[in-house]
């Protein structure tokens, strides 16, 4: 049985190589004990912080998708304790009846263009800012794909899905390359094997050890902020390969430059607009109202003034459901006369 491969995995999450920044040194140093966390990509700070915790995760109601069982959501609930033990109960999971302030969304599918990449059994997007993660999406495939070299989902072979898909959701931003490793980036899963290896616990387990990781980051993003100045056209570039790279952070940074540098440029304004739109729809799709809010507010303006009136009509058409859902009834009715004026 093949796993699938997780190359696109962590679209919304940010990927770098090496970790050991300055005075972090001495910690990196005792590698052996860390498992596999040298090798990841740890660029933005992937990790629920202390004020984030505990995760309550909310199951979008499945019943009816062809290839779903409630053992399914189960499994889910026991590879969640089994990360939580492992991480001597740093990070609770609880559960939600309603999606309403959930902060992890787990939701099931037996359509496979529904995942980002076509060869994948699941994956986990999540979103940050620089204090660490702010909300995600596990999306798990009910049926085995046609590439795939098994027919059934075997409940051995779910959990072992379902405790790599929550490996990424707690942080693991990246791959082991160790074939005996729940995070191995494709498994050959075998019904002798289940759950998480020692280098998956350490790994873990290291993450949620290095408290001071979003202050390097913060400085670098700073850094990346103010240097110099090559041209706005070079800035958009660079953030829409940032945006592709899910770097939705550094993308902003590099764009909010670029407008201070040219307050008035109608192609950065329209950038802006754009990402903050992704980020609001992402928002959405992981029921995080009140942030998907926040971005539809920051992007209305930003589309308005870059003179892309298609692009406003996609967000007025995305913005006035999520105002009339969230009730709030005077601003739906605001959007929805800009709308009109559109036509
Ligand atoms: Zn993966």
């Amino acid at each position: 049985m093949i796993w699938p491969r997780c190359t696109n995995t962590l679209k919304i999450s940010i990927l770098l190589a090496g970790l050991c920044f300055g005075n972090m040194q001495s910690l990196c140093s005792a590698a052996e004990s860390e498992g596999y966390y040298g090798e990841l990509d740890r660029q933005v700070p992937s990790y629920w912080p202390a004020d984030r915790r505990p995760v309550t995760v909310y199951f979008e109601p499945a019943e009816g998708v062809p290839g779903y069982r409630p053992e399914l959501q189960a499994l889910v609930r026991k590879a969640m304790a089994e990360w939580q033990a492992a991480l001597g109960g740093k990070v609770v999971f609880k559960y939600a009846e309603t999606a309403a302030g959930a902060s992890l969304v787990v939701a099931f599918t037996d359509d496979a263009s529904k995942m980002q990449s076509q060869d994948e059994l699941g994956e986990a997007q999540m979103l940050h800012d620089n204090n660490g993660i702010i909300t995600g999406r596990i999306l798990y495939l009910t049926k085995p794909p046609s590439w795939s070299t098994t027919s059934t989902l075997t409940d051995r072979y779910f959990y072992n899905l379902a405790l790599h898909e929550i490996g990424h959701a707690l942080g693991v931003t990246g791959h082991s390359a160790n074939t005996s490793d729940i995070m191995y980036y494709r498994s050959q899963v075998d019904d002798k094997r289940e759950g998480l290896s020692a280098a998956d616990k350490a790994t873990i387990a290291a993450i949620y050890r290095h408290p001071t990781l979003a202050t390097a980051n913060n400085g670098k993003l700073v850094k990346q902020a103010s240097t110099a100045y090559v041209g706005v056209a070079g800035q958009i570039n660079d953030a829409s390969k940032l945006m592709q790279q899910g770097r939705f952070v550094d993308a902003e940074q590099k764009l909010l430059a670029a407008q201070k540098a040219e307050p008035d440029n109608k192609a950065v304004a329209n950038a802006l607009g754009a990402l903050y739109a992704s980020l609001a729809n992402f928002a959405l799709l992981t029921r995080n109202y009140p942030l998907a809010g926040q971005y539809f507010a920051k992007s209305l303006p930003m589309l308005e003034k870059s003179g892309n009136k298609a692009g406003v009509k996609q967000l007025l058409n995305a913005y006035v459901p999520y105002l009339q859902m969230t009730k709030q009834n005077e601003m739906a009715t605001k959007m929805m006369q800009k709308m009109q004026a559109l036509q």
